[in-house]
């Protein structure tokens, strides 16, 4: 091992705490972290030079592959003009462009106004707090419950937390957040009446729950949360904090039933997967609810339309164009197909398929872990994490056939030969 990657896992364990990991395991002595070093469209680099294909797109954030030219030569031309102002007080020329991109994806009468913040869970958080202040300024303060559903992911701050639907995640904390009915499908959802009248908002990702294993959502289903919702006067929170930007196959998971939300959560894939940078959609009815200063929605972060996340921002969304991305989403996602019906069958019950878009769920059942799985596909070349027994492979959208089909095999290796 290099003296550097010794030096860097040395005070990695001596110092620094790593999120969703029980850090005993990870600083024992039999365990050796991987420090990623650089990366090169859909593969990183360790720091002794080992070459992995990013198969969850860096905890689904990438979208363009890494080290992407256009990107980066974006990045930098903002850096030579700022790096970062204040949102509070001002405006800035990138946000004002991506803030305008950003609702040109959506019909006139829906979303229309955008407020940036910094990632997944402060874009729902976010999306809460309206919707429970606009409930005290239009006379129904009463409305304070949120509907989510059963294995939701929303995030980690403690309101998006509450929200969350996965227990073993979730439950320690249920007792300081705020009211959540959770549902276990549409069907329950749609069964139920709001009669006290005290539901603020139901919270969906629509397309595909994918902390839930990839559980893809039957086609019709948000459609008829949005009746529901419309019916009960309930407002609607989609959380496309993985779905957005391409994923499932349409830019945003909604367009697919051309239903819109009152409010749209974005993060993770806004950047391309550069930079922290968040949004919340919402329409001009929410909006003009916050008008005089008694109104005012009195909440931001520091880092606000931080016009590095936005100039990142506006060069993905040109790249989309520019590479005709979601014709390789659909392309690509069609070999996915092929290939995950190919290994479904001749697995005879030990593997289950889930998919939209570039988005996959595995799922294991030969009595291996997801953990055990993972392990060994990194020996091959291949970064992706599971979820419980679920493998995820959610590759960045430039992916071409040939890489595909090469981390296929890498897969297969490991499904089939034990
Ligand atoms: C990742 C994720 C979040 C949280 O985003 P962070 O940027 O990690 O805070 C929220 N909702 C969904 C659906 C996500 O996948």
């Amino acid at each position: 091992m290099q003296a550097n990657t010794q030096k860097w896992i040395e005070a990695d364990q001596a110092y620094a705490w790593h999120p969703f990991t029980d850090q005993a395991a990870w600083c024992h002595e039999n365990f050796q972290p991987l420090i990623l070093e650089r990366g090169e469209g859909i593969w990183l680099f360790d720091s002794e030079g080992k070459k992995y294909l990013d198969a969850n797109s860096s905890i689904w954030t990438n979208i363009h592959g890494h080290n992407h030219p256009q990107i980066n030569q974006a990045i930098r031309d903002q850096l030579e003009r700022v790096a970062h102002t204040s949102y509070l007080g001002f405006g800035n020329p990138r946000a004002s462009e991506l803030a305008e991109k950003l609702c040109a994806f959506f019909p006139d009468n829906t979303l229309r106004k955008v407020f940036f913040s910094d990632n997944g869970s402060t874009a729902v958080e976010c999306a809460m707090k309206m919707a429970l202040q606009y409930r005290m300024q239009t006379g129904d303060p009463q409305r304070t419950k949120f509907i989510a559903f059963a294995n939701a992911y929303h995030g980690d701050t403690m309101g998006a937390a509450s929200l969350g639907g996965v227990t073993r995640f979730f439950d320690r904390f249920r007792k300081f957040g705020i009211e959540v009915i959770f549902m276990k499908n549409v069907e329950e959802l749609l069964a139920y009446s709001d009669d006290e009248k005290n539901i603020a908002a139901v919270i969906m990702e629509p397309g595909v729950q994918g902390v839930n294993q990839m559980h893809v959502w039957k086609y019709g289903e948000i459609t008829q949360v949005r009746n529901w919702c419309d019916e009960q006067e309930v407002q609607l929170i989609f959380d496309e904090v993985m779905t957005g930007f391409g994923r499932t196959g349409r830019m945003f998971a909604c367009q697919e039933e051309d239903v819109y939300p009152d409010f749209l959560c974005l993060a993770k894939g806004l950047t391309g997967g550069y930079m922290p940078l968040a949004a919340t959609l919402t329409t001009a009815r929410i909006y003009d609810a916050f008008l005089g200063e008694k109104n005012a929605f009195y909440y931001g972060h520091s880092y606000t339309a931080n016009q590095l996340g936005c100039a990142a921002a506006l060069a993905s969304l040109e790249i989309f164009q520019r590479e005709n991305v979601l014709d390789n989403v659909a392309s690509r996602s069609e070999e996915l197909h092929q290939w995950l019906t190919e290994i479904a069958e001749k697995s005879e019950g030990k593997i289950s398929v889930r998919q939209k878009g570039l988005i996959a769920g595995i799922e294991i059942h030969d009595g291996r872990t997801g953990k055990e799985i993972c392990t060994l596909l990194q020996a091959q070349g291949l970064l992706t994490r599971p979820i419980l027994n679920t493998i995820v492979f959610m590759p960045p959208l430039c992916i071409t056939s040939d890489e595909l089909q090469h981390a296929f095999t890498m897969f297969e290796s490991v499904f089939f030969v034990r």
